[in-house]
């Protein structure tokens, strides 16, 4: 395999997604969220085209078992403002969708909106991720603005593909309050997936440099009273729970399944990633 890959959680046991591939059209990011865990990637935050993209796709195309579903991206997005010049992520999309592929698509971008007419011909759902209103500028400094990517997911929706809102991740003291208000925003989607914040040391000194007062808190809640668990840290449990209980008892309410990304705790949808929805 080249472009195509095995999905890889890091090896985390928290990991609860079903067996998948990842491609990612692009290299980098240019949305800059503070809180990206992929910045592992060198230059992480330049966007980067891939050489002879499509042939090398269909290469892989053609000898994968395209039973598993492939996740468009988990390590950079797809939907870069660049895509809009260059229909790379579009292109892909067309030649997966030839092929048969089940397609797992996760942005933060609206620009996705304007595949509806190729995506609505394949097995697919699209996961859009929102996780506020008041901080997004600082978070997601250079994503389009939630508003736009709620737009994107109800025209998706109209469109007869299934949507998935990523309410991932919450952090505390930021977007804690907001998640009654994103959901009800968001009222339409197929299901719901969200988490705590996970922090590893750039990511830190990313959302402190950003927003000083949170630097005492989040050395309390995360260095002390939290835990490390493989490279990041997380909350304490109790902690967790309360934040995620909040987002499953909303969803509850308004009858959405929802789940937890690796956090370790029981939920009942039939999928976390949205794979339930392909069929
Ligand atoms: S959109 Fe995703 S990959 Fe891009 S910077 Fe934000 S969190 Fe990282």
């Amino acid at each position: 395999m080249d472009v195509i890959k095995p999905f890889d959680p890091w090896k985390s046991k928290l990991c609860t997604c079903g067996d998948k591939y990842s491609f990612n059209p692009y290299t980098g990011c240019m949305h800059g969220c503070l809180y990206c865990y992929a910045t592992y990637i060198p230059r992480f935050y330049s966007v980067r085209l891939k050489k002879r993209l499509l042939t090398r796709l269909e290469k892989d195309l053609k000898r994968l078992d395209l039973k598993k579903p492939i996740s468009m991206s988990n390590s950079s997005d797809p939907y870069p403002p660049i895509e809009k010049k260059h229909g790379i992520t579009r292109k892909c999309i067309e030649l997966m969708r030839d092929y048969g592929v089940k397609l797992l698509v996760v942005t933060k971008s609206d620009i996705v909106a304007r595949d509806a007419d190729i995506l609505s011909e394949m097995k697919c759902c699209v996961s859009v991720t929102v996780t506020g209103f008041k901080f997004a500028r600082i978070l997601e400094p250079n994503a389009p603005p939630p508003e736009k990517r709620i737009e994107a997911m109800r025209e998706l929706k109209n469109a007869g593909i299934p949507v998935v809102l990523r309410l991932d991740p919450i952090l505390p003291f930021i977007n804690e309050d907001e998640v009654e208000e994103v959901l009800e925003k968001c009222n339409f989607v197929d299901h719901v997936v969200t988490s705590t914040l996970k922090l590893r040391g750039d990511s830190f000194r990313r959302i402190v440099s950003a927003i000083p007062w949170l630097e005492e808190r989040y050395r309390n809640l995360y260095f002390k009273f939290g835990k490390k668990v493989q490279n990041s840290w997380y909350l304490a449990k109790n902690l967790r729970l309360k934040i995620l209980r909040k987002v499953e008892e909303k969803c509850n309410e308004m009858g959405i399944s929802c789940a937890f990304c690796r956090e370790g705790f029981p939920f009942k949808a039939k999928s976390c990633d949205g794979q339930h929805l392909l069929s």
